[in-house]
């Protein structure tokens, strides 16, 4: 069985000060939580000390982006390294605000991917498909594309150190989340994408969490559906209560 995974993404958000501050009071409101994986990826800035005080709690800690190359003349980047040296153990990459934003492309996402692998520490990789694109019923076909241009080269037992997000890009950040069941329609998919490029037996291992505007009050409905595998949290992520909310959707 898979078991449910909640990764909060704090974005650009929280001075190291503040992010220390928040660490230390997630840790104690969710340390009694053993049911799920918890972790939560920082601004490089916070990784350190956030790090430090979730060293040896149930809780990980992952960076929101890596360099895809290994040091050099890359202003403004760091590296996989650099993250991992802190205390990093997971990263996000290929998350939308990296893919509209700043103009991560699929083959990015793909190096990225390889070199966060090499170094070690565990992707959370972000797909999702755009309002115009599901309003054009080519979810399906956009969510394959981003698979299997950023698993390219990836082999199967590097494949089960991954953890796939479903993000839909027009339910980050805008309240407007997927229903269950159009979340779960695609997280099936998704896997079943997965099982055409490895196997069935390892796209059943492969962890699938759903991301946009999750709440505690949404959280138990879409983690109750048998595909989806956790949440990536970002406004709810930023408070304890409602983190630990989504956290603890179960009790
Ligand atoms: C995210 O940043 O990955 C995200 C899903 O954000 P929100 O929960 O705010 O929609």
């Amino acid at each position: 069985m898979r078991k449910i995974f909640i990764a909060g993404n704090w974005k650009m958000f929280f001075t190291a000060d503040k992010a220390r501050a928040y660490a230390t009071e997630l840790k104690e409101a969710l340390a009694d939580i053993n049911d799920v994986d918890l972790a939560v990826c920082t601004n490089p800035i916070a990784l350190e000390g956030v790090a430090k005080i979730l060293a040896g709690s149930n809780i990980g800690v992952g960076s929101q982006n890596c360099s895809e190359n290994n040091e050099g003349a890359f202003t403004g980047e760091v590296t996989t390294e650099m993250v991992k040296a802190v205390g990093a153990t997971y990263a996000l990459v290929g998350h939308s605000e990296r893919r509209t934003i700043f103009g991560e492309t699929d083959a990015i996402v793909n190096a990225k991917t390889k070199k966060i692998l090499a170094e070690g520490l565990l992707p959370i990789l972000c797909i999702g498909e755009t309002l115009e694109e599901r309003e054009g019923g080519i979810t399906e076909k956009v969510i394959k594309t981003q698979l299997t241009a950023a698993l390219d080269g990836i082999s199967a037992e590097d494949m089960e150190k991954i953890t796939v997000a479903y993000e839909p890009v027009w339910a980050i950040g805008t309240g407007k989340v997927a229903t269950p069941e159009m979340a779960q329609e695609t997280h099936a998919q998704a896997r079943q994408i997965l099982a055409n490029l490895y196997s069935d037996e390892l796209a059943q291992k492969v962890r699938i969490q759903y991301g946009g505007s999750v709440k505690p009050e949404n959280a138990k409905e879409l983690m109750n559906q048998p595909d989806i595998d956790g949440a990536l949290v970002g406004g709810a992520a930023l408070k304890a209560d409602s983190f630990k909310g989504i956290a603890t959707y179960n009790s």
